[in-house]
């Protein structure tokens, strides 16, 4: 167990990075951010940083050893990184969750041997394999690079008129998965926290809107059936026991109405603090920040009750301009991240509205 005035490592210096920071300033411990040289939201508030890059041996064991636990805030930590950090210091997630989470054929082989429900899934390793995927599963499906796809990149969607070469091209030919196309009537994701002890907490499950691939809207609760919630809340402590996990996590999922109700399928796991759990810093007892935190330094979890109906809008681009508009709104919770350049498509900050319930 940590004590107040412990400093926390963090691998990354994003928004996440930065409400992580802000989150442990507040419980008495200090952050100090690993990053690739550049401007990054997080250093603002954090105690100390080192610029470098993810495979400076060098600096990452100075960064070790001026820290007491690591942790990150994006999963495509480089393996060669984790295995020097955790020779070292504590890590936390511990890096297997990274190894399965990065890459998305392990990640849903994982969510498949636990048994847990996910679209059928084939991996494809060239073009050969792709023409018997698709006859395998059928149009539409959705090829995926098996790495580094977040937001949408790195994915095709094969529809009736698709060229395959096309398709294959379009990911670079890179390793990949196919998956069925899941005609889902909603997206939803569960944060939850594990603690050391592995007790688990989840706050309630979140109704995510996306545009252009890019979460837009976070409504909770989920206008889902209440046993629809309980089970994905139920999904996610299962995965969390079974990477012997501690800190947040979320759980992204397709809500399908089928004949028998509602029906859930996994989609992908994320190792971490996760944009559709930002309402959490305004709408519940305990933010999903202070909560990894807890997690993380070996501290009992917080409550994760909820304050009302809340909807959490990204500013994504250009909607940052109505900053001024926003903060005249009554209850309406600004953040800025203290980004540069409001490029299309960069989130650039959020805006929390709670209602009454
Ligand atoms: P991902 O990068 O896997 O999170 O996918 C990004 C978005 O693409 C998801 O939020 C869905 O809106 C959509 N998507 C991904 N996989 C599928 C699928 N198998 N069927 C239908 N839509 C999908």
């Amino acid at each position: 167990m940590l004590t107040p005035g412990a400093t926390i490592g963090i691998l990354g210096g994003g928004q996440l990075a930065q409400m992580l920071a802000l989150a442990a300033a507040t419980l008495g411990l200090r952050c100090h951010i690993f990053a690739p040289p550049g401007d990054h939201p997080a250093f603002a508030v954090a105690a100390a940083r080192t610029e470098a890059a993810y495979d400076d041996a060098q600096a990452l064991a100075a960064f070790a050893a001026s820290v007491d636990v690591v942790t990150y805030e994006f999963e495509n930590v480089p393996a060669g990184t984790a295995a020097i950090l955790v020779d070292r210091v504590p890590v936390r997630p511990r890096p297997e969750a990274l190894a399965i989470t990065q890459d998305r054929w392990l990640e849903k082989s994982f969510i498949r041997d636990l048994g847990l429900p996910t679209p059928a899934f084939l991996p494809i390793d060239g073009f050969d394999m792709l023409e018997e995927g698709v006859a395998t599963l059928g149009r539409p499906s959705v090829l995926k690079t098996r790495r580094m796809g977040y937001d949408g990149k790195g994915q095709v969607l094969i529809g009736p008129e698709t060229d395959l070469r096309t398709a294959f091209a379009a990911i670079a030919a890179q390793p990949a998965i196919l998956e069925a196309f899941v005609p889902f009537s909603r997206e939803v994701s569960v944060v939850a926290a594990r603690a050391a002890d592995g007790s688990i907490a989840a706050f309630d499950l979140c109704e995510n809107a996306h545009k252009h691939h890019i979460l837009a809207l976070t409504r909770v609760p989920a206008a889902v059936a209440g046993a629809t919630a309980a089970l994905a809340s139920a999904m996610a402590g299962q995965i969390a026991a079974r990477l012997d996990y501690v800190g947040v996590l979320a759980v992204e999922l397709f809500v399908l109405e089928t004949a028998a109700g509602e029906t859930l399928l996994i989609n992908e796991i994320a190792p971490r603090v996760h944009n559709s759990g930002h309402w959490t810093i305004e709408g519940a007892d305990t933010s999903q920040f202070e909560q990894h935190m807890r997690a993380i330094a070996g501290w009992p979890l917080g409550s994760t009750a909820r304050r009302g109906r809340i909807e959490m809008e990204n500013l994504i681009g250009e909607d940052v301009a109505r900053f001024a508009r926003i903060l005249g709104e009554p209850g309406a919770h600004l953040h800025l991240y203290g980004k540069g350049e409001a490029r299309p498509g960069r989130k650039m900050g959020h805006v929390t509205r709670i209602f009454d319930d």
